[in-house]
């Protein structure tokens, strides 16, 4: 299949990794990948278990239903409940636990819970009910961020009043100036999610990659594109180098996509938001803009002030912030399976601790050498 064989190809892949193991000369080095769909294709196809021990693959905070706050779930919850809601939601976020209970529930308890595979699919359903209140779950980062503002336009347009959206957008930027400014921070180079890339261009990382002396690399996500990620960011940091490269240059252009910018710029606008289990990250999301408020579901439904505090026994947190690997958190496998989820991230299909359930890494990992020449060394 034309772009998904071509970048399986085995050959191109052992000579990917043998440069990636002759240039890791020194280190060690970690690099985190920003986006869960990343995560799912290392973890998938061993990727990180043919690296050298010398480079480590940290799983970043990407994966859109995961960093939701429990608190929007609640929201979410509360809304969906209400008899004259018809609320609307991609399928993941339906497993996503609350405090209590899941949208699901709220289905079956006589709720009208509806998946739709697009925003316009919800403001189509207003138009269809006008005796209904139709509420669309907006979450996700820069990738779902376009055709949301675009489904509030419309519905601005064309005059549909019953149509309002629960906005919950992240940016990866901040997420990315969050992560290389705490104190533990133990990443030294990045490989940026390509989609994200492709509407957002790569104008905003230069900065981030200057003030943390950190190498940001542009990545797709098929094997061989994530072994081209590593290759770079790895020669990157062997040279002592910090730059921003493009190694997803056949869907990302620096400017990024004008038509769909143009879009979130008018519809949105930047504001602090709070990241499941990290906290607020302050100009880390956007809200409606003051001209499209009477579309805003918090406003609507009067659900602005719920507060809700994250439940302590799930680690999600530290997992999107690359400080443990799911299995070295206690309840994995255990109390928390896909089928008993605890954290978002053992729900979505781009979580990092679903990912780890799915293709069997269910063992905590083994001490990483500290440099190099242990790495020689060991065993
Ligand atoms: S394994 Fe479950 S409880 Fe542990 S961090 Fe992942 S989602 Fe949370």
């Amino acid at each position: 299949m034309k772009y998904i064989d071509e970048f399986h190809d085995p050959e191109l892949a052992r000579r990917l990794l043998d440069d990636i193991h002759a240039t890791a000369v020194t280190g060690p080095w970690a690099l985190m990948e920003v986006c869960g769909g990343q995560t799912h294709s290392i973890i998938r196809h061993g990727i990180d278990q043919l690296l050298p021990d010398t480079v480590e693959l940290i799983h970043g905070p990407g994966c859109p239903v995961c960093v939701t706050p429990l608190e929007m779930i609640d929201k979410a919850l509360e809304i969906a409940s209400r008899p004259d809601v018809i609320f609307c939601s991609f399928g993941d976020m339906l497993r996503v636990p609350g405090t209590g209970r899941d949208l699901f529930r709220v289905r079956s308890e006589g709720g009208d819970v509806r998946v739709v595979y697009s925003p316009m699919d919800a403001l189509e359903l207003a138009r269809r009910h006008p005796e209904k209140e139709v509420v669309f779950f907006g979450i996700g980062f820069e990738t779902t961020a376009p055709a949301n503002a675009m489904t509030v336009h419309e519905a601005l347009r064309l005059g549909v009043r019953n149509f309002s959206l629960l906005v919950s957008h992240v940016r990866v930027p901040p997420a990315v100036e969050a992560i290389m400014g705490a104190p533990d921070c133990r990443v030294q180079a990045f490989l940026a999610a390509g989609h994200v890339c492709s509407v957002m261009g790569t104008r905003e990382y230069p900065p981030l990659a200057e003030r943390h002396k950190a190498p940001i690399v542009v990545t797709g996500f098929e094997p061989l594109d994530i072994l081209e990620g590593v290759r770079r960011a790895v020669r990157q940091l062997e040279r002592g180098e910090h730059r921003v490269e493009n190694a997803y240059a056949r869907a990302v252009r620096e400017e990024g996509n004008p038509v769909a910018l143009r879009m979130i710029e008018e519809v949105f606008e930047v504001a602090d938001r709070a990241w499941r289990g990290i906290g607020v990250i302050p100009g880390s999301g956007w809200r409606l803009a003051e001209a499209f408020w009477e579309y805003d579901a918090e406003r609507r439904f009067d659900v602005e002030s719920m507060h809700t505090a994250e439940p302590t026994m799930c680690r999600s947190g530290e997992v999107l912030q690359g400080l443990i690997k799911p299995h070295e958190c206690e309840a994995f496998g255990v109390a928390c399976t896909p089928r008993t989820p605890l954290g978002a991230t053992m729900v979505s299909s781009e979580g990092a601790c679903a990912a780890y359930y799915l293709y069997r890494r269910l063992d905590a990992p083994a001490r990483r050498p500290a440099t190099a020449q242990e790495a020689t060394t060991v065993g």
